[in-house]
């Protein structure tokens, strides 16, 4: 028996990192699989990602954070999906912080912008292109049903970014494409719903293209839908972190992934 137990975790931990040792809120249900993977491996930026699978097949979601990596509630709120989501039905791909290493020194970017290095080269010397490249290949070979990328802002938005794109940002939910689709609006609705009136509550927003951008690579190169959720940096790190949980797994939700993960309270 010991024999048994000793060869079934190592096949596990070879494999996977492993099922969830909190069993507290989903004591005697079975748990999702967790496999780690990686973009540039043995290479300076070497970055791990999570893949979720659930016990059924169903619709494929990408989850990002850290793009920029001084964007802390991005990759807090991701830490916090890989730690405690249990996934049923489905497939989700968590990249906590994609640009590792500029969330290793918390700055925005460490060569240049890594949101603005899309499509990405893999014969570059610069490591934001090499790992563009890596991303976008990620995206052709899952060809997933959503991308959700989380992004935070140094500028609040008010009622005049309706008429004036600068006074857009936290809290928004961007799209390249208009007139929006039933499943972004849908989302922000219902994500509202979560969130307490104010200042907190996210609104569509539209930015045209931008031939560089990894959003608009998603939608334009792929046809995949896609849409970045930007929350507001002069909000406390607990209510953003928040924020961007109730968008991310909103999204989940509509997209047609079934899950479960702890209410989020405000
Ligand atoms: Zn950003």
């Amino acid at each position: 028996m010991k024999k048994i137990i000793i060869i079934f975790l190592f096949s596990v931990s070879s494999l996977y990192c492993g099922f969830f040792s909190d069993t507290s809120s989903y004591s005697g249900k079975l748990y999702n699989f967790v496999k780690v993977d990686y973009f540039g491996v043995h290479d300076e930026y070497e970055t791990p990602y999570f893949v979720f699978m659930g016990k059924k097949p169903g619709p494929v979601m990408i989850l990002d954070g850290g793009i920029h990596g001084d964007e802390i509630a991005s990759y807090m709120a991701c830490d916090s999906i890989v730690k405690y989501l249990n996934l049923l039905e489905g497939t989700l791909i968590v990249i906590p912080r994609t640009n590792i290493k500029a969330c290793n020194i918390n700055q925005r970017l460490v060569n240049i912008d890594f949101n603005h290095a899309f499509p990405g080269d893999l014969t570059s010397d610069v490591y934001e292109l090499r790992l563009a490249y890596e991303f976008m290949w990620l995206v052709d070979s899952l060809k997933p049903d959503l991308i959700i990328n989380l992004h935070e802002a140094w500028t609040k938005w008010s009622p005049e970014a309706l008429t004036d794109p600068d006074k857009a940002y936290g809290q928004i939910v961007i799209s390249c494409v208009k007139p929006f689709e039933d499943l972004l609006v849908r989302a922000v609705d219902n994500m509202n719903k979560n969130i307490p009136e104010g200042d907190f509550r996210f609104h569509t927003h539209y930015y045209s293209v931008r031939e560089y951008s990894s959003l608009d690579n998603f939608v334009l190169k792929f046809g995949i839908k896609s849409y970045t959720v930007e929350t507001y940096r002069g909000f406390e790190i607990e209510d953003r972190v928040k924020l961007q949980l109730v968008a991310a797994l909103q999204f989940m939700e509509e997209i047609g992934l079934r899950f479960q993960y702890p209410a989020v309270s405000f």
